[in-house]
């Protein structure tokens, strides 16, 4: 990995500055405190920067490790460093039951219902006073010790609050840069596509949310043993907000921004709470109205949050292009001719429409096969019914023999079906060779602790190749440093095809993938298709354009009001009045 010059710079003024302060300098508690919310941010940069969820919980996941810690410390007499475990896997318990009942709900209702968990495990730390000793707090925490040194001073507990948010800054980039992060980063703009090519977005945001709870009960942990006291102010929903502000006025979106945020808010309460009891005339919790205005400021004039505004200005490091030989391909079983793909009487009800009615038709291993037919035929359904988007009213879908109607899009992506969508799917804010690269998602498998440390790079490069291998193809590999928002709509379709193709597919469903190409990229596009149907892909498509359909298919299936009108060769549709008459008439 390499890190640039600018990072180390900074960790290195982090490491020597603290030499120079009194062991029990303010500005050190103050970057102890710092540290605290840097980690609890760098949580939000991975639930809510990469994964697009908010919580106004997360002080409640310190509280659950620092009260876990805490009383076992006191009351049995543990070491910290056993109890850093046990009071971070209370908070990630705690995610799981919570993140369990609530990750699945849709738009505010997360935010809201945060908003109460945090509220109820407040009241519940404040009123339990046999065991938290309720708002008196508990005294007697111990402090952390390091081969027989107490970390008793606001400095060598620096060094320690800080090791953690390298550490945890480290982890959170090796995520981002491995397929977990750029699937959480996809299923934060579209489960849906996400799920084109086998990503669980339920199972993934669960996950994030218990990292989440991860980094904020690391927090919790190094709060109260560094307080050597706990009562729960600390992890209360202001406490909450505070840190949801300071990621966001900061940047969300990355790792230096949540760090930088966590100071600012930080070191601004610091200084408001000498200067606003001056303004008011008397002394309150002023600060949350300081917050308030801070954040609507920078949403305003910012809205991604102070780091982004400073980047422009910082070098940034050359996109290298990818190296290697890509990923092993998929072993293709069966022979040529076989029927791999089977719809039979498959049936989609909208309300009192018939958007596809009793329709049956094979797909056989090797050939292309189109399925054409007017605007409205019930063509996109049928595909959607295929790739499980839609659960079909009537009919079955079976693969290789198999049924696999009901199963998840997902899960029928991960048997080897890809597909591209008639309006493309993908991220304008990732570069192209990161859509293309999310293709390959299904053939990947590390993890995401695996990823955190490190462990996936050589998957991920093998990965990256793959991709690229991809763009190649689809002879957009020249604009893969670019970012795909910039893209014309015949390339973006161009890239959903690279992205089908990087996850090795043995099926290929493609839904109008000429539509907005030039001639001359039809054709390549049609020299594509035949090269991938000779390396042994079997191709399903969809297209409006019957030159280029009627010189590449091998068999032509027509519908028309839902319903199959004709199927046969190229001539034999083109010969079939009813066709004629219903679609290529009109379409001549
Ligand atoms: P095609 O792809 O052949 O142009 P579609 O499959 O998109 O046709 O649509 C077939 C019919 O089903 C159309 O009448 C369309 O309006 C309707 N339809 C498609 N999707 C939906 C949906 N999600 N809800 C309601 N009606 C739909
Ligand atoms: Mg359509």
């Amino acid at each position: 990995m390499c890190f640039s010059p600018l990072t180390l710079i900074a960790v290195l003024l982090l490491l020597v500055t603290p030499l120079f302060l009194p062991p029990s300098s303010f500005y050190l508690s103050l970057g102890n405190y710092i540290a605290f919310g840097a980690l609890v941010a760098l949580g939000l940069y991975l639930l809510t920067g990469l994964s697009g969820m908010t919580s106004f919980g997360q002080a409640a996941f310190m509280g659950l490790a620092g009260y876990t810690s805490a009383l076992l410390c006191i009351g049995l007499g543990w070491n910290p460093w056993l109890t850093l475990p046990l009071g971070v896997g209370a908070a990630m318990a705690g995610a799981v039951v919570l993140g369990g009942i609530t990750t699945r709900l849709k738009g505010h209702y997360l935010p809201l219902s945060t908003i109460a968990w945090c509220i109820a495990l407040y009241i519940l730390m404040g009123s339990w006073i046999e065991l938290t000793g309720g708002h008196t707090g508990l005294r007697g925490v111990p402090p952390v010790t390091l081969f027989g040194w107490s970390l008793n001073d606001s400095k060598s507990y620096f060094y320690l609050s800080w090791v953690f948010v390298l550490l945890g800054a480290w982890a959170a980039w090796n995520l981002t840069q491995s397929r977990s992060g750029r699937a959480m980063r996809a299923s934060k703009g579209d489960a849906l596509a996400a799920a084109s090519f086998g990503v669980n977005p339920a199972v993934l945001k669960l996950q994030v949310f218990v990292l989440s709870a991860l980094y904020a009960g690391v927090a919790g942990w190094l709060y109260v043993h560094y307080q050597k006291f706990i009562n729960p102010t600390p992890f209360s929903l202001e406490a909450s907000i505070k840190y949801l502000i300071a990621a966001v006025a900061g940047g969300v979106g990355s790792i230096p921004g949540v760090i930088l945020g966590s100071g600012l808010v930080t070191g601004l309460e610091e200084a408001l709470k000498g200067i606003l009891p001056q303004i008011f005339g008397r002394t309150g919790n002023y600060e949350i109205i300081a917050y308030g205005l801070i954040l609507v400021l920078i949403l305003m004039f910012a809205p991604k949050g102070l780091w982004p505004f400073l980047e422009r200005y910082l070098p940034r490091p050359q996109p290298q292009t990818p190296k290697g030989t890509g990923l092993p391909s998929r072993p293709i079983q069966g022979g040529a001719g076989e029927v791999v793909l089977e719809v039979e009487n498959l049936t989609k009800r909208f309300g009192g429409l018939l958007a596809v009615n009793g329709l049956s038709f094979q797909l056989r291993r090797g050939e292309i096969l189109a399925l054409i037919g007017p605007n409205g035929a019930g063509k996109s359904t049928c595909f959607n019914m295929i790739t499980s988007v839609y659960a079909p009213s009537a009919g079955s879908v079976r693969f290789k023999g198999q049924p696999i109607q009901g199963r998840t899009p997902y899960e029928v992506h991960r048997l080897g079906i890809a597909r591209t969508f008639q309006h493309p799917h993908l991220f304008p804010e990732m570069t192209v060779l990161e859509n293309a690269a999310l293709g390959t998602y299904a053939r990947t498998r590390r993890g995401l602790l695996a990823s955190m440390l490190g462990l996936s790079r050589r998957e991920e490069e093998a990965a990256l190749a793959e991709a690229y291998r991809a763009l190649e193809r689809v002879g957009l590999a020249h604009l893969a440093h670019h970012k795909a928002d910039g893209l014309a709509i015949g390339q973006l379709r161009l890239l959903e095809i690279a992205r089908a193709l990087a996850s090795g597919p043995e099926v290929l469903l493609l839904d109008e993938p000429a539509a907005g190409l030039r001639a001359g990229e039809k054709r390549q596009f049609a020299a594509l298709i035949r090269q991938l149907v000779n390396e042994g892909m079997t191709v399903l498509l969809v297209d409006h354009d019957m030159d280029l359909v009627m010189g590449l298919v091998d068999r032509v299936v027509v519908m028309h009001y839902g319903e199959k009108l004709a199927e046969g060769t190229p001539r034999e549709v083109q010969r079939n009045t009813r066709v004629i008459e219903a679609y290529l008439g009109e379409a001549a």
